[in-house]
C-alpha cells in the first residue's frame, strides 16, 4: 500500500512507515507492528490483544534453521512492547501438542485439558526464552498464516455483541471474514480456528464472537494493513448506522454544570469510597466528559448497564456490570444520591454474591470483593475504583470501551451481554486465580492516599519519596506551588504514570500531583483536599511538616508579627489542615494517620529561639490532644527532629555563618553553601550520643513508621529523631 493510501482510513491511525520498517530484522519488525497497533486504542485496548510472527530461526545448539513462532505472551501492553515481551516457541514441538491434547482422557472447552495443555507451552520454548506465554497463543500458533494479529478494537467487538453478530459479519466483511461462536480463549479455540480455515482456505480472518478480530496474512506489512482497514470497515459501518440524538434511546437527563458537580463530587466521594473500601481500599478515578455524559444521561443507560460488558479483558476489570444509579440531577438533592447510591451497593453485592452462588463450580475460588469498581450517576459521569490510580483509569477506559461497544451494537441491531455463566468461567478460571496469587505482595502504603505539606523541599521531599517507595498516592503540597509541582513531578518520572494515561476525557493525574497551601488559610486547605479528592476520591495519611523560624533581632527581641505568624504556621496551621482533613476521614470511616513535625527545641529550653521553641512546645502538646479528639479512628504522632540541616530551608547561608561564628567553627567565606551547611552539620553531631549528623532520610523513616501499619498501636506519641539528646528525653 503507498503512502497516498494511508488516508484512506477515516477511524484508524495509520503508523507504518517503510523506511522505518526496512532498518528492522524480522523480530523487530513485530515489535515495530504491535506498537503501531497498540499506540490507537480504536484499534485495541490498553494491555488487549496479542500479535504473532513464525519466523525462521537458527537453532543454538543444532545450528539448523527451524521454525519459530514468535506470540506476544502475558502481560504488558502492545503500545510499549519490546522484543522480550514475546514468548517464542518452536512451531514442531508446539504443533505436536495436538497429539498430546488429543491423547487426554477427557478434553473439550473448559475441561480441566484445556488448562493441563498451558502447562506445556514452556516445554516447546526455543531458545531459553523466560516469557510466559499467554492462553492465546494457540490460536497464533495453529493458523498457517506467518504473521496473525488478535485485536479487541470497539468496533469489531460491536459486531462480536449483536444479537445477529454473525450475519452482520458476513454482510458488513463479505466471505474474506468467517465467524466463530464465543468460546473461552484456549486449545479448543485454537483448534475450531484451525478447522475453520481448513474448510475455508480463502478466509483472511474472524470474528470472534463477544470477543473481538483476528486476521493474517503471510506478509506482515499486508497483515497490519488488513487489521486496519477490517476495523476502519466495521467502524464506517456503524456511523451508517448511527441514530445521532436517538442513541441510546436519547437524552433523559441534563448534565451537571461543572463547578456544582465537583461541588457535589468532594461532598460525596469519601463517603463514596469508604463505602466500597470495606474490604480493601480503593482508589478512584472520574470521568465527566460528553461520551461518558450521553451515555449516563440517556433513557437506554439502565437497561444497558445491567446487562453488564462483552469483552473479557472489559470485565475483568469492570466486573460483570456496573453500579448505576437512577438520580434525577435536575429535580433530586444530593441526599437523595447518597441514599440511592447506599441502597444500590446494598443490593449490587446481593446480586455479586448470587452471581456467585449460582455459577460456582466445586474447585471455584473463594467470592472476590463484590463492591462495585464503575458507578454511573446521571449528570455526573462514571467513578471507578481500582487499587491504584493507574488501574482505577483503566477500569474507567474499560468502560468507555463497554460504552462504545453498545452504541455500536444498539446502532446496528441490538447488544447482548456474554452469558452470566461464560463471565463467571472467566473471573473464577483457576488460570486467572494462579495469575492473581504469582502477583508480588502489595507495598505497605499501596491502596493509601498520603498528603504531604511541606513536599517542596527539605524533609517533607524526602518523606514525599519515602512513602511513594512504599506504594503511596503523594499529594506533595507547599506554600511554594512551584516546588511542591516538581517534587510530583520528580515522583512521576521516577514510578511512571502508569498504564492507560491516553484515554480521552479521563483523569490523566499519575501517581502523584502538586498543590500550592498555605496551612493559615482554612479556604486554601479546603481547595487542597478538594483537588485531592478529584485525582483520587478520598484521603488516608497527612504529614505536616511546613514550619517557620524566624531569628530574632540583633538585641535578641521577638516582634510581636514574629510571635503572631511562628504560632500562626507552626501551631494553628497544623491544627487547621489536622482539622479539615479529619472531615474526610470521618466522612469515609476509614482508619488514618496524622504525623506532624514539631522540634527538640519544644522540649529543651535555651537561648534565642524563644517564639519557635515555644510553638513546638505547643505542637508537641497539640499533638496529644488531637490523638484523644480523633481517636479511634486516626492516630496522631510527631517526629521531633534537631539540627536537620541537609536540605532545611530553614538553614539559610546567613543563619549557618552565624551558627559556625557563634560555634567557633573554622570556616572560609568562599566554601560552598553545602560545604558550610556540612560543617555546622558535624558541629552539631559531636553534641549528640550517636555522633552522627541528621539528615532528612532519618527524619522520613521515622515519619513512613508512624504512618504504616506497623505503628498501629501508637498514638499520641512523639519521636525524637534527633542523635540521641539527653537534655531532650520525654518523661
Ligand atoms: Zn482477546
Amino acid at each position: 500500500m503507498s503512502a497516498a493510501t494511508t488516508d484512506q482510513f477515516r477511524y484508524v491511525s495509520y503508523l507504518w512507515d517503510d523506511a522505518t520498517a526496512e532498518r528492522l530484522s524480522p523480530a523487530e519488525r513485530l515489535v515495530y507492528r504491535s506498537n503501531c497497533l497498540g499506540a490507537d486504542q480504536r484499534i485495541t485496548n490498553t494491555g488487549g490483544g496479542n500479535t504473532s510472527s513464525k519466523l525462521v530461526e537458527l537453532d543454538p545448539l543444532t545450528g539448523e534453521d527451524v521454525d519459530v513462532l514468535w506470540v506476544k505472551g502475558s502481560g504488558g501492553d502492545l503500545r510499549t512492547s519490546k522484543l522480550d515481551n514475546f514468548a517464542s516457541l518452536t512451531m514442531t514441538k508446539l504443533m505436536g501438542l495436538q497429539q498430546v491434547y488429543a491423547d487426554q482422557p477427557e478434553r473439550g472447552p473448559k475441561t480441566s485439558a484445556e488448562d493441563v495443555m498451558v502447562g506445556y507451552f514452556p516445554h516447546c520454548t526455543f531458545a531459553l526464552n523466560p516469557r510466559a506465554s499467554s492462553i492465546d497463543t494457540p490460536l497464533h500458533g495453529f493458523l498457517p498464516a506467518r504473521h496473525v494479529d488478535h485485536m479487541h478494537p470497539n468496533s469489531v467487538i460491536a459486531i462480536a455483541a449483536s444479537r445477529a453478530s454473525q450475519r452482520l459479519t458476513s454482510e458488513i466483511f463479505g466471505g474474506e471474514i468467517g465467524w466463530v461462536p464465543w468460546l473461552r480463549p484456549g486449545f479448543e479455540l485454537g483448534l475450531l480456528m484451525q478447522r475453520e480455515v481448513e474448510a475455508n482456505p480463502q478466509l483472511k480472518g474472524l470474528v470472534m464472537s463477544q470477543h473481538g478480530l483476528i486476521n493474517w496474512a503471510d506478509d506482515d506489512k499486508e497483515c497490519y494493513e488488513l487489521t486496519l482497514s477490517l476495523i476502519d470497515r466495521a467502524a464506517e459501518y456503524i456511523e451508517s448506522k448511527d441514530r445521532g440524538a436517538d442513541t441510546f434511546g436519547g437524552q433523559k437527563y441534563k448534565s451537571l454544570e461543572a463547578q456544582r458537580r465537583d461541588d457535589l463530587l468532594v461532598e460525596l466521594l469519601p463517603w463514596l469510597r469508604g463505602k466500597v473500601s470495606q474490604q480493601a481500599r480503593f482508589i478512584g478515578t472520574v470521568q465527566s466528559d460528553d461520551a461518558i455524559l450521553r451515555f449516563v444521561n440517556s433513557h437506554d443507560a439502565a437497561r444497558l448497564a445491567e446487562l453488564g460488558t462483552s469483552c473479557p479483558d472489559h470485565f475483568l476489570r469492570t466486573k460483570i456490570k456496573p453500579l448505576y444509579v437512577d438520580w434525577n440531577p435536575q429535580q433530586e438533592e444530593s441526599a437523595a444520591l447518597r441514599e440511592k447510591l447506599a441502597a444500590g451497593l446494598v443490593k449490587y453485592r446481593q446480586d455479586y454474591r448470587d452471581y456467585y452462588e449460582r455459577c460456582k463450580h466445586a474447585n471455584s475460588p473463594a467470592m472476590r470483593d463484590p463492591n462495585p469498581t464503575v458507578i454511573l450517576i446521571p449528570g455526573v459521569g462514571l467513578i471507578a475504583w481500582g487499587k491504584n490510580k493507574s488501574e482505577s483509569r483503566v477500569t474507567a477506559e474499560f468502560y468507555n470501551c463497554a460504552v462504545e461497544v453498545m452504541r455500536g451494537a444498539e446502532a446496528m441491531d441490538e447488544y447482548i451481554a456474554l452469558p452470566q455463566q461464560e463471565a463467571f468461567d472467566i473471573e473464577y478460571w483457576l488460570l486467572e486465580e494462579a495469575k492473581l496469587k504469582r502477583m508480588p505482595p502489595e507495598k505497605e502504603l499501596a491502596r493509601s492516599i498520603v498528603v504531604v505539606v511541606g513536599a517542596g523541599s527539605g524533609i517533607g521531599k524526602v518523606i514525599a519519596h519515602r512513602v511513594a517507595s512504599e506504594g503511596a498516592h503523594v499529594v506533595c503540597a507547599d506554600l511554594n506551588r512551584e516546588a511542591a509541582e516538581a517534587t510530583a513531578q520528580e515522583l512521576v518520572k521516577k514510578y511512571g504514570q502508569g498504564i492507560g494515561v491516553a484515554g480521552t476525557g479521563i483523569s490523566g493525574c499519575g501517581p502523584a500531583i502538586g498543590v500550592g497551601v498555605d496551612i493559615t488559610s482554612r479556604q486554601s486547605i479546603g481547595e487542597l483536599l478538594r483537588q485531592t479528592i478529584l485525582a483520587y476520591g478520598g484521603i488516608d495519611n497527612l504529614v505536616v511538616t511546613a514550619g517557620v523560624f524566624l531569628p530574632p533581632s540583633r538585641d535578641g527581641r521577638v516582634s510581636d508579627d514574629a510571635w503572631k505568624l511562628t504560632f500562626e504556621v507552626n501551631v494553628r496551621g497544623s491544627y487547621n489542615v489536622a482539622d479539615e482533613a479529619n472531615k474526610v476521614f470521618v466522612e469515609q470511616g476509614l482508619s488514618g494517620s496524622i504525623v506532624m513535625t514539631t522540634s527538640v527545641n519544644g522540649m529543651v529550653a535555651k537561648k534565642g529561639s524563644l517564639a519557635y521553641d515555644t510553638s513546638k512546645a505547643a505542637a508537641n502538646h497539640l499533638v496529644r490532644e488531637l490523638a484523644i479528639e480523633l481517636a479511634p479512628l486516626v492516630r496522631v504522632n510527631a517526629i521531633a527532629p534537631a539540627t536537620v540541616v541537609e536540605g532545611s530551608t530553614m538553614f539559610p547561608r546567613d543563619r549557618v555563618l552565624a551558627s559556625l561564628t557563634k560555634y567557633n567553627v573554622a570556616f572560609q567565606e568562599n566554601e560552598s553553601d553545602d560545604e558550610l551547611r556540612g560543617k555546622l552539620a558535624n558541629f552539631y553531631a559531636q553534641r549528640t550520643l550517636t555522633k552522627q549528623p541528621i539528615t532528612p532520610s532519618d527524619q522520613a523513616e521515622a515519619a513512613y513508621f508512624l504512618l504504616s501499619s506497623k505503628s498501629s498501636k501508637t498514638t499520641g506519641q512523639i519521636i525524637c529523631v534527633d542523635g540521641g539528646l539527653h537534655e531532650a528525653f520525654q518523661r
